[in-house]
């Protein structure tokens, strides 16, 4: 299984679209891995997982011909995961050539909640919602897809999930504070290869919407705990907002302190 996170900001992005703060700051001056767009992983070249604002740069940047993409998963409605207006350029005369198979999107019933009108009347034909059920599995082309309960945005379904391919399982964990006991519970059935982690507030500790490093400390310990990951599981800290208060040095040292890895934009991994 592979993965490759394209964004791996938090909503505003780093630098903040129109912040001056110290991180900020430094992130224009140096650039490179402490330029951080919006969230978005494409999961063996062909299942994209989110779709931000920043989907068409992730395209451009990564060579991605969205085209040839037929499967979006998605984790919740918040803009910097789901930005419904770009998808619905898929239909003539936006774009050419796409009648012959849907775009599939799948997320919870919150998606269709906040947007009600999407797929709109013209893209009916090109684009399919698939409003999935936590803790049920479902086939996604090769991928086994299983939603599990987030702890995030209190007032509409936000999903992590249990992706697995081959034997191979990813835990798409964010965003989320500290993972909900029915997850944990349907979690206990599976020894995970790899969590991409919600690291959000960096230095700083929350655990109820999103986490900082000592949060995600915290968790590893919880899942180590309950038999779903070992000294073999990789731990991906990603979705970092400015405010957590780390440049992208910073987190790769904190990261090989405490046996994480840190993501950056256009960060690959292996399983
Ligand atoms: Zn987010
Ligand atoms: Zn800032
Ligand atoms: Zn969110």
């Amino acid at each position: 299984m592979k993965i490759k996170i394209l964004g791996t900001a938090a909503a505003e992005g780093i630098p903040g679209i129109f912040c001056n703060c110290r991180i900020c700051t430094h992130a224009r001056e140096h650039g490179g891995k402490n330029i951080r767009t919006r969230s978005q992983s494409i999961i063996n070249d062909k299942y994209l997982v989110d779709f931000p604002m920043d989907a068409y740069m992730h395209s451009l940047i990564h060579n991605i011909n969205f085209h040839e993409i037929y499967h979006i998963i998605i984790t919740h409605p918040h803009e910097d995961h789901f930005y419904p207006q770009d998808m619905e350029f898929r239909c003539p005369p936006y774009g050419h050539g796409n009648e012959e198979r849907f775009l599939n999107v799948y997320g919870p019933g919150s998606i269709h909640q906040l947007f009600p009108n999407f797929p709109n009347d013209r893209n009916r034909e090109y684009v399919k919602l698939h409003i999935l059920k936590a803790f049920e599995t479902y086939t996604v082309g090769d991928l086994q897809l299983t939603p599990m309960k987030a702890l995030h945005a209190r007032h509409f379904e936000c999903f992590v999930y249990l992706i697995e391919h081959q034997g191979r399982k990813l835990l798409y964990g964010h965003d989320s504070g500290f993972f909900p006991q029915e997850t944990m519970d349907y979690l206990k059935n599976h020894l995970v290869d790899c969590v991409l982690c919600d690291t959000t507030c960096g230095n700083n500790m929350d655990g109820s919407n999103h986490m900082g490093i000592r949060d995600v400390i915290q968790q590893r310990e919880i899942m180590i705990e309950a038999g779903c990951a070992d000294e073999r599981t990789r731990f991906v800290l990603t979705h970092l907002s400015h405010n957590g208060g780390l440049t992208h040095a910073q987190l790769e040292q904190a990261a090989v302190e405490d046996g994480f890895l840190a993501a950056y934009d256009g960060f690959e991994l292996e399983f």
